[in-house]
């Protein structure tokens, strides 16, 4: 039976939901999935600079794992760089350290859940706009 995953820690959550090449019609893309342990790693070690055991440390996983989890994240930036895909960011065995919400009309980020009533950027109402990324696993 293999070991159950653990949860990796993530900071915060990307301000986007993914990417898509300039100048093409997102119906006509295929697209890879970065997880989001994958797009956090690449903050942590390429945006942030911090050593890789550093990094492993902070997701909560060991250094290998980590070290895993960091090559999948390039080689599907690669490949879609390469290949012309759009990235879509979901998913992922992961856990937040607040609850994080995404407004589905202006894709704000709205974080702790005293502030999930209503979207403050565009005012939309949390029961029906807002996204709980902690339940989108
Ligand atoms: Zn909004």
């Amino acid at each position: 039976m293999p070991r159950p995953i653990r949860n990796r820690k993530i900071v915060n959550p990307p301000k986007m939901a993914g990417f898509k090449p300039f100048g093409m019609p997102l119906s006509e893309l295929e697209s890879v999935k970065l997880q989001y342990d994958e797009y956090e790693s690449i903050n942590l070690v390429n945006y942030q600079n911090l050593p890789q055991d550093i990094a492993a440390a902070k997701m909560d996983v060991s250094r290998p794992t980590f070290t895993r989890v960091y090559n999948r994240a390039l080689t599907k930036i690669a490949k879609a760089f390469v290949e012309c895909l759009a990235i879509e960011i979901e998913g992922g065995q992961v856990e937040f350290e607040k609850q994080w919400y995404k407004c589905k009309k202006c894709f704000k980020l709205i974080d702790g859940l005293e502030n999930h009533i209503r979207c403050k950027n565009c005012k939309s109402y949390g029961d029906t706009e807002l996204v709980n990324l902690n339940e989108l696993k």
